[in-house]
């Protein structure tokens, strides 16, 4: 690593130790503690997880001038916003810290979340990219998660670091996220150096489920992991399942309730329609034999026309029929 660089690793790590210590052993921290332990969170875990808490508007500031850090380092930390003349000052205040680490376990940036949200604030904000973070890269908890991922051989894709977290305290550890819900070729490779099975659990609300629908797309073309869904029930997200049904519950849906991709879009795409209405029962079907002619296995195929027949009444040769007509109509 250049110099710049490790330099920039090591300012992070005093940034995340300092946040860590604001949060758990000084007053001004309280507020912070105490939504964090309402949310369920036990010091270990707040520890594990380098979760911090950025109060005043000048804590890293002060803390690296005493150390007389150089000026140019801390301009491109992106641990600072820059005024009009050159003055620095902290970017994070009053946010709950989520220290966002590399694969080696050193902090790279950080996600800074709202105490209570106010409609005019972004609830999250994140750390510039810089010469040790690029938000493309990251995998949320890969550092820790790597070894229940290759145990497992499977990784468990989430939405949101609470949720990574949650998982985690209930014992389920091959947990990981992106910052959004798009994925780069970057953070595929190094999903796939660690396995060959992608679990996808997004938030169980619409757009966490629409989520779902374009990652099994995006995944199905560009990488060669195999993919299921673990869906949450009642819109919650994992969190929220979590800290209403409990640890063990949870654990239960993450090993049993497994969708394949094609059992899901079948469900997904069901919302377009009223299948009380016959018109919309054939479009639906028209819709599901188009995805489900994708399969390349015919064994998978029968799997979901047999169902298809019993769930609409129909006879299984008129869907196979039908399904070389939608075959021809592609090729
Ligand atoms: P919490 O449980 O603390 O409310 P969450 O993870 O459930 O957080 P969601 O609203 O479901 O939050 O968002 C999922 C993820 O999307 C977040 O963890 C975060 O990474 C990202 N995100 C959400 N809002 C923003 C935002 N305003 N800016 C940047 N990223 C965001
Ligand atoms: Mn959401
Ligand atoms: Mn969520
Ligand atoms: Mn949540």
């Amino acid at each position: 690593a250049s110099s710049e660089q490790s330099q920039l690793i090591s300012l992070y790590d005093q940034a995340a130790k300092l946040y860590t210590h604001v949060l758990l052993n000084t007053e001004m921290g309280q507020p912070a503690l105490d939504y964090l332990h309402k949310r369920g969170l036990t010091d270990d875990i707040i520890n594990k997880f380098q979760l911090g808490f950025a109060p005043g508007e000048q804590l890293l500031k002060e803390f690296f001038d005493e150390k007389k850090v150089d000026y140019q380092l801390l301009r491109r930390s992106g641990l600072f916003i820059e005024d009009q003349q050159g003055k620095l000052r902290d970017r994070f205040f009053g946010r709950v810290m989520y220290a966002i680490k590399n694969p080696q376990g050193h902090v790279i940036a950080f996600s800074g979340r709202v105490l209570n949200k106010a409609d005019s604030q972004a609830k999250y904000i994140n750390s510039p990219e810089t010469k040790i973070f690029n938000k493309g890269n990251v995998l949320y908890n890969f550092d820790l998660a790597r070894s229940a991922i290759r145990q497992e051989k499977r990784a468990i894709l989430f939405e949101g670091f609470m949720d990574v977290i949650a998982a985690y305290q209930s014992g389920v550890m091959n947990g990981i996220a992106s910052m959004g819900t798009s994925f780069t070729n970057e953070q595929i490779y190094l999903l796939q150096r660690t396995t060959a099975q992608l679990d996808i659990c997004y938030d169980g609300d619409d757009p966490g489920q629409a989520a779902i629908n374009r990652a099994l797309d995006a995944f199905s073309a560009n990488s060669r992991l195999q993919l299921s869904v673990i869906e949450v029930p009642n819109k919650l997200d994992p969190d929220e399942y979590v800290r209403q049904y409990g640890e063990k519950q949870f654990s239960e849906i993450v090993h049993s309730a497994r969708l394949t991709p094609t059992a899901f879009k079948l469900d997904y795409l069901k919302r377009d329609f009223n299948l009380s209405n016959e018109a919309d029962q054939l479009s639906y079907l028209e819709g599901a034999l188009k995805e489900i002619s994708k399969l390349t296995s015919s064994v998978e195929q029968d799997l979901y026309l047999n169902q298809l027949a019993k769930e609409f009444g129909v006879q299984v040769q008129d869907l196979r029929q039908q399904l070389r007509q939608v075959h021809s109509q592609q090729a």
